[in-house]
């Protein structure tokens, strides 16, 4: 067993090893599981050839122990190298003068895909390795992206079941129709009438719920989640900042050992967060500019140490990144900090008043490392137009927000290092405001896509191809108040 152990951000619960931070997704003191282990410095004149797999599995492993690698290999190549992503995994394109590194070429056309379709794997690994024979059930809520992704992860992967929650009236009818016509054995998907706090914080009772934790282990089946809160979601994403950069070094367009920017849309900070690891692990990484839309929170916590979540919450044209509590944001505070009684007061205040405002010297120290800014929704829209003018390179509305933010930064620190943008979103996942962008026109989301591809001449990605056309095969709506009767029903199925 792996002497590596996890500890909460919060500082109260027992250090736990690699699969119990798996499998229990969170502290229970309610702060996030963080590696307690100095971080392996990784070579990177032996990571520069690596396949996507073997890169993976070289920095994975760093998280789990050396005498696993073999597995850690296997469970990569099942998620990476099985066809489910082209052979690059993650192409790194140029516009411009920048380099962007297309996160989104997986099952779902989604970032989220990245760490989701490892996740399932993960857990499974972890439920072996514990002897753990209960069947996982997975609970998820959803406002778009990451229901479709996990339930894609999870589809027909032994031992596991899926739910997924979505708001029927909160989500785009893209994403809809993608987790409607889920196929698979395991998987189930409920609208509910309700918005996604409803169904996420009915989701979290489910797992505070003891008449549903005896219904569990009645029917040996164990209660977990897929959200970006665990460490599992986190550490797959290293991988792709040591892997574009080292596509740049194969190219010659940088030295090996050269320091570049990212340049991350972010949202609940998990992308970012991950960055922050790889730069530890000895990538040799200047700057991180983070991009927001107009729920600029981030913007103001990195321009001035106060955290203040007492604003309104916009709904954008980049719906992914609409979010007011970015909850890795705790995790990078605890890495600077080094001072789990800090984190606890300050999320004790963000508890309780709303809001936080870190220390001066932890602030200069996060100032060393971030820039931050955003872009309003007019705004988002002329740099899809100006970047595809200019460049040819065709943004989402999310990758927008990075590409605009960092032109911002360039102009503003005249800082030439080179830089790259990782992009979270097929343009075609938002075509309506892609297609508004380029000709100023509405139209519906469908026919967007093709008017899109007639424009541009890219490519729609597969996922998304006559996805009007597929059947229908979850139509269960329930009311907000039925989630849980829901699930009861589905634990009770699942041991049939
Ligand atoms: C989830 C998501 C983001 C935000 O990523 P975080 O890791 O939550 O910061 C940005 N863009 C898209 C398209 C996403 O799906």
């Amino acid at each position: 067993m792996s002497d590596k152990k996890y500890i909460s951000t919060r500082g109260q619960q027992r250090p736990l090893d690699f699969y119990d931070a798996i499998l229990q997704g969170i502290g229970n003191d309610g702060g996030l599981l963080v590696p307690n282990f100095e971080l392996e410095q990784k070579d990177l004149k032996a990571l520069q050839h690596l396949s996507y797999v073997d890169m993976a599995t070289e920095i994975i492993t760093s998280f789990v122990g050396e005498n696993e690698k073999e597995e850690i290999r296997e469970l990569c190549q099942k998620a990476y190298g099985n066809g489910l992503f082209p052979q690059e995994v993650v192409p790194v394109k140029q516009a411009g003068d920048v380099y962007i590194a297309e996160l989104f070429q997986g099952p779902t056309a989604a970032f989220k895909d990245m760490a989701l379709s490892l996740l399932p794997h993960f857990m499974t690994y972890s439920l072996k390795k514990k002897g753990e024979e209960r069947k996982v059930m997975i609970l998820a809520a959803t406002s778009g992206d990451t229901g479709k992704a996990a339930l894609e992860g999870f589809k027909d992967v032994e031992g596991t079941y899926i739910q997924v929650f979505y708001p029927e009236d909160g989500v785009s009818p893209i994403q809809k129709q993608q987790m409607v016509t889920q196929t698979g054995q395991n998987v189930d998907v409920v609208g509910i009438q309700g918005n996604f706090d409803d169904a996420q914080s009915a989701v979290k009772q489910a797992f505070q719920s003891k008449e549903l934790k005896d219904l569990c282990d009645q029917h040996h089946v164990f209660l977990s989640s897929a959200n970006s809160i665990n460490i599992g979601r986190l550490i797959p994403q290293v991988v792709y900042y040591f892997y574009a950069y080292m596509t740049l070094v194969n190219e010659k367009k940088i030295a090996l050992n050269e320091a570049v920017n990212f340049t991350i849309p972010s949202g609940n900070f998990g992308n970012c967060l991950a960055g922050v690891i790889a730069k530890k692990m000895g990538l040799p990484i200047q700057k991180f500019i983070v991009a927001s839309n107009k729920n600029n929170i981030l913007t103001d916590f990195f321009r001035t140490g106060r955290y203040d979540a007492r604003r309104d919450f916009y709904k954008t044209n980049a719906p992914a990144m609409d979010i007011l509590v970015s909850s890795n944001l705790e995790r990078l505070v605890y890495m600077m900090a080094q001072d789990s009684q800090k984190v606890r007061n300050y999320m004790e205040q963000l508890n309780q008043q709303g809001v936080y405002e870190i220390s001066s010297d932890l602030l200069e120290k996060i100032q060393t490392l971030f820039k931050a800014g955003w872009l309003d929704e007019d705004e988002v829209l002329e740099t899809v137009k100006n970047c595809f003018e200019e460049t040819g390179y065709l943004l989402d509305t999310h990758t927008a927000i990075g590409y605009g933010v960092y032109k911002e930064y360039q102009k503003a620190f005249r800082d030439s290092t080179k830089t790259i943008i990782l992009a979270t979103a097929s343009p075609y996942k938002f075509a309506d405001s892609v297609y508004q962008a380029l000709e100023n026109k509405d139209l519906s989301e469908y026919e967007a896509i093709e008017a899109v591809c007639q424009k541009t001449g890219v490519a729609i990605p597969k996922p998304l191809v006559a996805l009007d056309q597929r059947e229908v095969l979850h139509q269960q709506v329930i009311d907000k108040s039925e989630i849980i009767d829901a699930i009861s029903q589905k634990i009770k199925e699942i041991s049939l």
